[in-house]
């Protein structure tokens, strides 16, 4: 059992926030972080709700100047429950003795436990089991249960059961400074004698927000007699519920919660839905026992069992979990893209960034109508994409690198750097790549899933508007014959512009122009694909010209790619010219140097100037593409590919890379499956320890990182088992590390559920009854493996 439990077994006050963040319960609309129930945002505390789309802008005017940013809002805390004994100060962290304390997250049920055994200073001691979940089988429903048992008393106790709206987004400490209210008070108001509700609406993006919360008191016989109290004012509500307990006899305290917005399909007004859902609600074992059910039905296609390392394997579920709570069957049905720090806290304001592209293949290949979803978030923000195009004055459409409510560029122009305190300019909406990342998504979910109808209607629109914003932002050198991109940024974010340079961005990055050789390649064969009336339809809507296409298919063959020295990709053009940087010396003065820009800005140096990389940028090309891949994308563009360039490249960039994004561990383990094992798997197990331990100092708590946990997901069939589709169909090329013997996992291409084992050298495909057969090949081997069964293919050979 322990794989499905993480816990921790005493209180550290500096350890909470991260715990909370890991802690979340969510399901996919909206998400609560593990807060002990009774606490308010105090430092220690931070209770946060989040809800996907939940977005507000203002303005703080700083120095005189207006800075305005648009954030994923915390909403009212519908956890507040508060305990008194006969009569005193509500029990608090501060006025009890600990006698023993327990913190888990039950990662089957996505369960949040507390149990604590306290002493307070009249000498009586009691036991508290709090238990919560929001709910998987009813969007709207949360629940939470306090279980009390007076262990050497009897006496009269209150419960304090709240609704709080007073709350403000200030969970990221860098940001204090900026505006944190978001919320107006809408009204309180009960329904009936048991239920309680408060409503707000958002200040500027007036989305209204409701919640209801009904409390109940049952003994081990039945419902307890209460009295019930009620206090209100405009954003807060409580009702206290007074009551005999006895000694030894533990009663339980039930707080169930329904939670709409006015941007949920199929209500009337918010609060009046909630009002209504709440008193509807069953007991908090019926809601769980459909939570669990609905939770069943998600391991049945999610688990990934590794049966030979337990770390391993409570590392991989968790991680499973909280994609699910972030991104489930509820998501699907919103306009939602999936937040770079899921639900789970303030950073990055909850915006949408280019980490998709680390997250989708896990879903692609189990759960794909998530991902359509998703990638309906940008088609429906094409406008404001094409829109920013224009206004820079290209084609096309150019989404932004940070993306929030309505898709305009949400990315800050200034950030405060914290380790010198002084704000500095941001220029990483030059982060260009993220609309070849947004194409890439696409195509690879039409591969994965077959879905057509999607290429159709919305994907193909994408695509095409996307490949003309990249033929219209580059030029034609005829000195080298070549098209080249300026003035963008790659992945690596330590790098802005040239040193010393007044121009934003730089020349050539080379991932950047790699994807747009690929990327121009693919747009000529989805328009083969279309059929022809819907092909001059979708041409004739977005004006597409034949010198366009032709554009295209000339990009695709000479795209500029930098090089310098034996096959070594240059990340932009003129890197090789940069200075060597003194790695020893930082790491001998500063232990961590994982986020070097700040620590050279903070010494008045600037990272411009040196061969140093946050994270994977030009070695993404071997992460994203399959050797023979890349070797026919090079070749066509007329460069040389050999084998040891991967090797070459990776090692080079290596010994260069801060790993300053988690992101990188991921990009780095996947390359190095296939050439050194070992190391990759070194990787692995810090990406995979990432947000448990917190390797960053105090990021996790901000909230989890979606790309990396889904990246661990993903390394585990795309690098260990090799799963690539080639001309159409499935194949594998497992190179098996670490303790993954026994691996087995569900998985689902084109429509096809799949079983998927790995032992020793045998790799065991079982093609589930019901469907067609499916063509894989392992290796070399081919097989056409009919519906209800299975083949095992011997990989290593004799
Ligand atoms: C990384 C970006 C990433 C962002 C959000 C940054 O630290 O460098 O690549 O998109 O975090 O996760």
């Amino acid at each position: 059992m322990t794989n499905w439990t993480l816990a921790y077994n005493s209180f550290e006050p500096e350890q909470e926030g991260l715990r909370e963040a890991l802690t979340s319960t969510g399901n996919g609309y909206f998400c609560t972080r593990g807060a002990l129930s009774w606490a308010e945002a105090d430092g220690v505390s931070y209770p946060g709700t989040y809800v996907h789309g939940g977005f507000n802008r203002e303005t703080t005017i700083m120095a005189g100047v207006p800075v305005l940013n648009e954030d994923l809002v915390n909403l009212p805390n519908w956890l507040l429950m508060e305990m008194r004994i006969e009569g005193e100060e509500a029990i608090g962290m501060d006025n009890v003795e600990l006698l023993s304390y327990r913190h888990e997250y039950d990662v089957r049920n996505a369960t949040v436990v507390r149990s604590q055994r306290i002493g307070d200073r009249a000498g009586r001691e009691t036991t508290i089991e709090t238990r919560r979940f929001v709910s998987m089988a009813d969007m709207h429903q949360a629940a939470m249960r306090w279980t009390v048992t007076p262990e050497n008393w009897s006496g009269r106790v209150e419960m304090i059961s709240a609704l709080d709206s007073r709350v403000t987004n200030t969970g990221v400490t860098r940001y204090r400074s900026l505006e944190g209210r978001h919320l107006d008070p809408v009204s309180p108001r009960t329904f009936g004698p048991e239920v309680i509700a408060l409503e707000i609406r958002t200040r500027q993006s007036l989305i209204y927000v409701a919640e209801a919360a009904r409390t109940r008191v049952h003994g081990e016989e039945g419902p307890l007699a209460v009295e019930r109290d009620l206090y209100q004012m405009q954003d807060y509500i409580h009702q206290v519920l007074s009551f005999k307990v006895k000694e030894k006899e533990p009663v339980h305290v039930e707080k169930m919660v329904a939670f709409y917005t006015s941007r949920d399909h199929a209500i009337n007004e918010p609060l009046v839905n909630a009002g209504k859902a709440v008193g509807g609600y069953g007991t908090f074992a019926e809601a769980f026992e459909h939570h669990a059910r609905a939770w069943d039905e998600l391991w049945d296609v999610c688990d990934v069992r590794v049966p030979n390392d337990d770390r391993v394997q409570l590392l991989l579920r968790l991680h499973i979990a909280h994609i699910l709570q972030v991104c489930s069957q509820h998501t699907a049905d919103l306009d939602a893209g999936v937040p770079a720090r899921g639900l789970n806290g303030e950073a990055y304001r909850g915006h949408i960034f280019w980490d998709e592209l680390f997250i989708y293949p896990f879903l692609n290949f189990r759960l794909p109508k998530i991902t359509r979803s998703l990638l309906m978030y940008r088609y429906r923000r094409m406008d404001a994409a094409r829109a920013a195009a224009s206004a820079a004055g290209y084609k096309g459409a150019m989404f932004p690198w940070q993306s929030g409510s309505d898709g305009q560029e949400e990315t800050q122009t200034v950030h405060l750097n914290p380790k010198s305190g002084k704000w500095e300019p941001d220029l990483s909406h030059n982060q260009r790549h993220v609309n070849a990342d947004i194409f890439y998504n696409v195509w690879r979910y039409y591969e994965t899933t077959g879905d057509f109808e999607f290429l159709l209607d919305h994907g193909a629109e994408m695509m095409l508007d996307i490949a003309r914003f990249w033929s219209s932002i580059a030029h034609f050198n005829p000195e080298r014959d070549r098209y080249e991109i300026h003035g963008v940024m790659g992945p690596d974010e330590f790098h802005e512009k040239y040193p010393g340079s007044d121009e934003e961005g730089l020349r050539n990055n080379a991932y950047t122009n790699v994807m747009v050789a690929w990327l121009s390649e693919i747009a000529l064969e989805v328009l083969d694909l279309l059929p022809e009336h819907s092909r001059e339809a979708l041409r004739t809507r977005i004006g597409l010209t034949d010198e366009e296409i032709q554009m295209w298919d000339e990009m695709s063959r000479k795209m500029f790619v930098p090089f310098h020295g034996d096959g070594l990709i240059s990340q932009f053009e003129g890197y090789e010219d940069l200075e060597e940087l003194d790695w020893d010396h930082y790491r001998e003065k500063y232990g961590n140097i994982q986020r070097l820009d700040r620590i050279l800005r903070a010494e008045g140096d600037d990272p411009d100037r040196y061969k140093l990389t946050k994270q994977a940028d030009a070695v993404l090309l071997f992460f994203l593409f399959s050797e023979d891949e890349l070797k026919l994308l090079l070749e066509r563009l007329g460069y040389e590919y050999t084998p040891e360039m991967v090797r070459h490249n990776t090692e080079y960039y290596d010994r260069r890379t801060s790993h300053g994004s988690t992101l990188s561990f991921i990009a780095h383990a996947g390359i190095l499956a296939e050439i050194n094992p070992e190391s990759s798997w070194e990787r692995y197990m810090v990406a995979l320890e990432s947000d448990v331990g917190d390797v960053q100092g105090g990021t996790t708590q901000e909230g989890i990182h979606m790309g990396v946990m889904a990246g661990t997901l993903d390394l585990i069939q795309r690098g260990y088992l090799g799963t690539d589709i080639r001309d159409g169909a499935l194949h594998f090329d497992p190179k098996p590390v670490g303790n993954l013997d026994g691996l087995s996992f569900p998985m689902r291409f084109h429509g096809t559920p799949l079983q998927i084992e790995l032992e020793g050298d045998r790799l065991t495909v079982f093609v589930q009854a019901d469907g067609p057969s499916l063509e894989v090949r392992v290796g070399d081997a081919v097989e056409e493996i009919q519906a209800g069964e299975r083949h095992a293919f011997d990989f290593r050979g004799p």
